[in-house]
């Protein structure tokens, strides 16, 4: 079948920037041009009249754990609350509306709820006593448990901390907030969803991706298998309307190369990275700062994943062509992640790939031209930068002039590639492009208003910037040969929508 669409086209091919109509045979674009030129290439094609639209390519999240996201779509939803009284309230009518089992939600900030120490147990216990109770930070990087989620995890003041993460306590008992790798000495206890469920979780999240106008994703790793099965399982249903990139966790890289997968494997859903985490977040305060940190001197920076097996592995996912895609949140954690990157960038160029960084999300000055330098991908979420600018002012404010700095990124000659990470932050794109080319936070201020991109530099790092991160030539631009996928808009930046041509 054949198409010609016609509207206001962007290509983001420099070459030819704007176009009236694009032509398009069998999911691949065959011509840009006017619109008779594109008639005389192909007079039996439909015209689909789309003018006074905007054309793009189309949309892609580049951070994002997708069949989680579909979950949280149905979980205790305390994004905004500024008070444990707000928490306490949702909680409450949460719990009447799902009268059984476990209670999880997520979204909250310790600091936005207008606390200084972490929220206890206890405050839980007053809503909900019976049930368990399981509170993801916004960051996911904490949670808040209530006590019977404790005692169903079987712990009492006299477990010890696990590696990677803290139990917190006062006066020797547990207060029911868990950091890090503490929140899965309570989550493990969740019992687990059935494959039904999970099939359900996924089709949620791709069908809200798709009809927030998103033809792509880059998920990353750390789920459960039956998440990856799940998006499999959709696309051998031909119910994936997403292209999904996919990171494996590296503790299961050997597994991979052993079976013999490698990097680049799959149609619809493609085996691409390999997911380290070498420091906490910001929220959290388990980011990994240089000096002077935090102003609290109780925060917690942790090293999750050791630089030195992040080298060894990331070396063997090179070599089997997976891209090394690394969570950095604090400066030092970014400038480790670099000096590691400098010792692998000759393999990486030998095997073609691009080395990715996850958040670079606080830099120090001296290190933002290094990401041009080795050809690093940024790959950052504006969205977060709305919610957590009052945070930097009140944990890290040295570090405001260069916490996600898009544009001096950018005029670096860094690879810009956008995501919201969902569940962390919701994935509609008006939200990402209102924080990137405005970058005002919850409370209204502007955030080192520098840094502010242009819709169509936004757009770039939603589309073009995400494709060549992976690899793939053909996506994220719209000229000869490449794939039919693209986002209709009335306004860049506004409500977008989805058109592709192959499939679904
Ligand atoms: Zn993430």
């Amino acid at each position: 079948m054949a198409y010609i669409v016609q509207a206001n086209v962007l290509t983001q091919d420099p070459q030819k920037p704007h176009a009236e109509a694009v032509l398009v045979v069998q999911g691949r674009v065959q011509g840009v041009g006017s619109l008779p030129e594109m008639q005389a290439m192909m007079p039996s094609a439909e015209v689909l009249d789309h003018s006074g639209k905007i054309l793009t390519p189309g949309l892609t999240d580049a951070h994002i754990h997708l069949v989680r996201y579909g979950f949280r779509l149905s979980q205790l939803d305390l994004e905004g609350s500024t008070s444990v009284e707000e928490v306490q309230q949702k909680l409450q009518a949460y719990a009447s509306r799902k009268p059984e089992g476990w209670i999880v939600g997520g979204g909250y900030t310790v600091t936005e709820l207008g606390l200084t120490d972490y929220p206890t147990r206890a405050l839980l216990d007053e809503v909900v006593v019976d049930r368990p109770v399981l509170l993801y930070s916004r960051d996911l990087h904490s949670a808040w448990a209530n006590s019977k989620a404790l005692e169903l995890a079987g712990l009492t003041h006299a477990t010890p901390d696990p590696e990677g993460g803290e139990l917190v306590r006062s006066e020797g008992d547990l207060t029911g907030y868990l950091l890090e790798a503490a929140t899965e000495l309570v989550s493990s206890s969740l019992p687990t969803p059935t494959w039904e469920e999970t099939v359900d979780a996924a089709r949620l999240a791709v069908q809200t991706l798709r009809n927030f106008g998103y033809t792509a994703v880059h998920t990353m790793a750390f789920e459960p298998a039956d998440d990856l099965r799940a998006l499999m399982h959709l696309e051998q249903n031909g119910e994936l309307p997403l292209r999904v990139w996919a990171c494996i966790p590296h503790t299961e890289l050997d597994h991979a190369v052993q079976l013999g997968l490698y990097g680049g494997l799959g149609d619809r859903v493609k085996l691409g990275g390999v997911k380290f985490f070498l420091d906490g977040a910001l929220g959290s305060q388990t980011a990994w700062m240089l000096s002077p940190g935090y102003q609290n001197p109780q925060a917690t920076p942790m090293i999750l994943d050791q630089p030195e097996l992040i080298r060894e592995r990331a070396e063997k996912a090179l070599q089997y062509g997976f891209i090394p895609t690394v969570h950095a949140i604090g400066d030092q954690a970014n400038r480790t992640l670099l000096d590691l990157y400098s010792e692998l960038k000759p393999l990486a160029d030998q095997k073609g790939l691009r080395l990715r960084l996850e958040h670079a999300q606080h830099l120090s000055r001296a290190d933002i031209q290094r990401f041009a330098d080795l050809q690093v991908t940024a790959s950052m979420q504006p969205v977060h930068l709305i919610g957590d600018a009052r945070l930097v002012r009140e944990l890290v404010p040295h570090l405001e002039d260069t916490t996600y700095a898009v544009k001096s990124l950018q005029d670096a000659g860094a690879l810009l590639a956008f995501g919201s990470d969902a569940p962390v932050a919701n994935p509609d794109p008006q939200l990402s492009f209102a924080a990137a080319t405005q970058r005002l936070g919850t409370d209204g201020k502007p955030f080192s208003p520098q840094e502010r991109l242009t819709p169509e530099e936004t757009l770039w790092a939603h589309t073009r910037g995400p494709a060549l991160a992976v690899g793939w030539q053909d996506y994220g631009i719209i000229q000869p040969g490449a794939r039919a996928d693209f986002s209709l808009w009335d306004e860049l930046g506004g409500k977008a929508e989805a058109l592709t041509f192959n499939g679904i």
